[in-house]
């Protein structure tokens, strides 16, 4: 038989955790045909041959929590995606964080533009409603790479309830439900939830409940951005470390609803929160021998983005334009953030002012800010949200660790047996950057596998690819084995890595020869290989 594509010479390492292997990998219709032992590789013939002579063969990663279907609505996408091919990621999981572009109702789409500015590029044409009409619109369009898709939590809430800040009625929650229904009838892998942002802050356990039931019958997955991921929060009162409290609550939801559940960003902010991490995952090993489906993610970094809205209490989360616009506002927001000062100053990083007027200040922590505008660090914080409409992303430190120094809490989470690995990053042409869009997938496999053993190569790409996918419902995805898409990472072991960080984000990766989307050469020789190659696919569940 006459292959499309034969890599020779490398070292497979296919995903499934099993220990690398010496075969050379056929493809033919955009899929892994056959694994061919090196002793028969003289009788195999291709149009193409990539040499992989001593490179690892690794399916191509997937990104299980992204934010990117707010960048997927636009033509060039691929362009503004591009790292995320660099590093090797083929595939994501959109919705994430409650915050999904379907399903919502055209009469909220508006309002959603206006929260989606945090994660689009620029504003785009709503062309649907539904999962089907986005998936729809993607495939006429065409995708840069692989794309799942959960249905939010937050978006359905706001297209039903508005901005309303209460409990939902019977009514509410059935049409919310047969949201979820339609979505998961639609291909959505799930439901997500972002318990830390309006409206799911708002979003009582039996709401939650009641939605991730319609999901679990369908066979989804329930992910969830937990209420809180700090020892001390604004959502529980009690001496019991927050962050514990809040995997507790969704692992009673998840166990109500009877669905998998995934943590998403297991992350330890602030520096008293580390000391809770060897509890922390004992809770979560808790619930799983308990009979829960727990798992969670992490990426390999101590800083994350978010919107500058994170930091202020649910009573201020409608009308918190309003509030930055009256001086009464103004002080009763600033004695909510009063005690969080020095982690604003020190530990907060604006990425994205919105106005380009302010745009000398992406890249500055608030306490530079302070001293550019003026201010102390809480006024110009208060300042930046406002003239930013609420909308500006800042990247917050001190995530299970802080760079180059005690990383212990990290380290601790990445190399459970029950993490899996993510990037949960905002990528868009604005602004200073996650270091996470450039060098996810590289740093793993460069700095905590060959340099730090932290975890053994079959593992590190396991959390990155078979265990994604099936966690995620993706069908035959993330193994290199015969039938399964031909999504492949090219990489050299010994060079992979890449040193983007929070001053210098935007590093591409070494290592990375070869990237193959569904059989096609998006990257070769470490370059991309260019704009309006739309190799990528839409994932319904599989
Ligand atoms: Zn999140």
């Amino acid at each position: 038989m006459e292959y499309d594509v034969v890599v020779r010479g490398g070292v497979v390492v296919d995903g499934s955790g099993a220990p690398r292997f010496r075969a050379d990998v056929a493809i033919k219709d955009r899929k892994i045909a056959a694994l061919i032992d090196p002793g028969d590789a003289a009788n195999v013939s291709a149009a193409r041959e990539i040499d992989a002579t001593g490179l690892a063969i690794a399916p191509g990663f997937i990104d299980l929590h992204s934010h990117s279907d707010w960048v997927l609505p636009i033509a060039d996408h691929g362009q503004i995606l591009k790292p995320f091919l660099l590093q090797g990621v083929t595939t994501f999981v959109g919705g994430n964080c409650g915050f999904s572009v379907a399903p919502v109702m055209r009469a909220r789409q508006r309002m959603l533009d206006e929260s989606g500015r945090l994660c689009a590029e620029r504003k785009f044409d709503w062309d649907w409603d539904d999962v089907a009409g986005f998936a729809a619109y993607l495939k006429r369009q065409g995708l840069a790479l692989n794309v799942a898709h959960l249905a939010g939590h937050g978006s359905i809430r706001l297209s039903v309830m508005g901005a309303d800040a209460g409990e939902p009625s019977a009514e509410q929650l059935r049409a919310m439900q047969t949201m979820v229904e339609r979505a998961m009838a639609d291909g959505a892998v799930g439901l997500s939830t972002g318990l830390g942002y309006f409206p799911g802050m708002i979003a009582k356990p039996a709401e939650l409940a009641a939605l991730a039931r319609v999901a679990a019958a369908a066979g989804g997955v329930l992910t969830s951005h937990l209420r809180a991921y700090s020892a001390r929060s604004l959502f529980f009162d009690s001496n019991v470390p927050h962050n514990i409290l809040a995997v507790r609550e969704m692992a009673n939801v998840a166990r109500e609803a009877g669905v998998p559940l995934q943590v998403s960003h297991l992350i330890f902010v602030g520096r008293r929160t580390w000391a809770t991490v060897d509890d922390t995952l004992a809770e979560v090993e808790r619930h799983k021998n308990d009979g829960v489906d727990i798992a969670f993610d992490t990426f390999p970094y101590t800083c994350g983005n978010t919107t500058i809205r994170i930091s202020f209490p649910a009573w201020a989360q409608t009308g918190l334009e309003g509030l930055l616009d009256s001086s009464d506002g103004w002080k009763r927001l600033r004695a909510e953030l009063e005690p969080t000062g020095r982690y604003i100053a020190e530990s907060v990083q604006l990425m994205w002012a919105v106005k380009p007027e302010l745009s000398h200040l992406e890249g500055m922590f608030f306490g530079q800010i302070a001293d550019e505008l003026r201010l102390d660090p809480i006024d110009a914080y208060l300042t930046i949200a406002r003239e930013s409409g609420t909308r500006a992303r800042v990247l917050n430190h001190l995530y299970s660790g802080y760079d180059y120094g005690d990383e212990h809490a990290l380290r601790a989470a990445m190399k459970h047996p029950l993490n899996l690995f993510e990037m949960d990053t905002i990528l868009t042409s604005h602004g200073h950057h996650n270091p996470a869009s450039f060098g996810t997938y590289p740093r793993i496999l460069g700095h905590y596998v060959r340099e730090l053993k932290l975890l053994t190569l079959e593992d590190a790409v396991h959390k990155a690819t078979g265990m994604a996918a099936k966690r995620m419902r993706l069908g035959a995805r993330g193994l290199v084995r015969p039938g399964y898409a031909a999504d492949l990472v090219i990489f050299d072991p010994e060079t992979i890595g890449c040193g983007a960080d929070a001053k210098t984000p935007t590093v591409a990766p070494a290592g990375i020869e070869h990237v193959m989307v569904n059989g096609s050469a998006v990257v070769a020789d470490g370059k991309w290989c260019g704009d309006g190659l739309m190799a990528g696919e839409w994932i319904g569940r599989g």
